[in-house]
């Protein structure tokens, strides 16, 4: 017996792969410091925890309405309305989802036929590529432009636009480089595509993480673009509920009936009283949040510049999630062997950019969800041991 032959076109997160290494180095005696899984090192804001409780205390405990509880559905459209300017959004267009990823799987699910090509971030977030191969669709990678906050290669999406290309993905802030795509870059992209049949996913999830004095724009925001554009969002970064599973799709209305026939097929609904925590999350004090946000900028200040004081590593400052994207091709070596490098012999797990496509082979993620003296620690500990690796060419 085997699985099905689909399942060989799904790839997975190289962050798990690093963490269970890592976990087997402790367990043989050996101190590592963990700058490879993107969460939120910050528990989650007590009066959503709160919220949580009481809601099981008053029965939130059944099945619930499969795109989410009205209340929740109301108070978030309200809130994507407001934070992206855009025309009003209608709570039917909001389906609740555990986590961010199910909404962008149903997103993609529901659009996407066999052939149909994918314009999507490299290097990017592992999972765009791996279901669109696991639905017959072509992805397209987009090299990334670091000078230009990692912005598209606006010419490379023009010159790959095709009568095949179904969809184009945006996020912004980026996993893995922290680059905040300018507004003016977004309204070019929607330029090129506003007269075409394609459909953007704008992953959304770090819009709050951002150290910028503007916001995130959204594409969303441009008119005409929000009857083709599905906004992936959710709590696991914002409010640090990265185990909760709570996230959102906002999706235009010829989708969401076809995206609530998947959610019956598959979850049948999220849990109702992580919902009612999504809502004191929504519509509670948002200080925590901000505090957290405040502790990322004074680490990627601090941990950008150690990293950039080391021999063969340069970084690029990000303005927005939680990661530094440093490039190591001064070092001589490829990105996967210095992940392997790292964690071994330095004691540093971290991710290789090749892990996030093609483009990421000269990069390393490190993702500053560890208290400032770790990632302290951590430059110190990797700026030692380039002075002696044989690793360097
Ligand atoms: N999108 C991006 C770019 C991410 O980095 C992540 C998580 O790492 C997700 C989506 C998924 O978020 P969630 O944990 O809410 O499913």
């Amino acid at each position: 017996m085997k699985p099905a032959s689909s399942i060989s076109r799904l790839g997975v997160e190289g962050a798990f792969d690093v963490l269970s290494r890592a976990r087997a180095l402790e367990a043989k005696g050996q101190k590592i410091i963990h700058l490879e899984i993107g969460e939120p090192d910050f528990p989650t804001p007590p009066h959503i925890v709160e919220a949580a409780k009481r809601a099981l205390d008053e029965g939130y405990t059944h099945y619930g309405p499969t795109m989410g509880l009205p209340v929740l559905r109301e108070a978030i459209a309200k809130q994507v309305t407001s934070t992206r300017a855009m025309a009003l959004v209608d709570p039917s267009q909001v389906g609740i989802t555990p986590g961010a990823k199910p909404a962008l799987f149903f997103a993609m699910l529901a659009t996407l036929e066999p052939g149909d090509e994918v314009l999507l971030p490299d290097p990017g977030f592992p999972i765009y590529a791996s279901l669109a191969r696991y639905l017959g669709a072509v992805p397209v990678p987009v090299p990334l432009v670091e000078s230009r906050q990692f912005s598209f290669d606006l010419n490379f999406v023009e010159d790959h636009l095709t009568p095949r290309t179904k969809m184009l993905i945006l996020n912004s802030p980026h996993n893995p480089t922290g680059g905040v795509i300018a507004e003016a870059d977004i309204r070019e992209l929607a330029r090129l595509l506003i007269d075409r049949d394609i459909v953007v996913i704008s992953d959304e999830i770090y819009r709050r993480i951002s150290f910028e004095d503007e916001p995130p724009f959204s594409i969303a925001s441009i008119p005409g673009m929000e009857t083709k554009t599905i906004i992936i969002d959710g709590f696991s970064k914002s409010h640090a509920m990265t185990g909760w599973r709570l996230g959102y799709g906002i999706y235009p209305t010829w989708l969401t009936d076809a995206v609530s026939k998947l959610v019956v097929n598959s979850n049948s609904c999220t849990a109702t009283f992580v919902q009612m925590a999504g809502l004191a999350a929504v519509e509670g004090p948002q200080t925590d949040c901000e505090r957290m946000v405040a502790e990322f900028r004074k680490r990627r200040d601090a941990f950008v510049s150690l990293l950039t004081g080391i021999a063969g590593f340069n970084c690029t400052v990000p303005h927005g999630a939680f990661y530094a994207y440093p490039s190591v091709a001064g070092i001589g070596t490829n990105s996967k062997e210095l992940e392997d490098a790292l964690l071994t012999q330095a004691g540093v797990a971290c991710l290789s950019g090749s892990a996030f496509g093609l483009q990421g082979s000269h990069h390393l993620r490190f993702s500053m969800a560890n208290s400032l003296p770790n990632l302290q620690l951590a430059a110190h500990r990797i700026s030692e041991w380039s002075k002696t690796s044989s690793v360097r060419s």
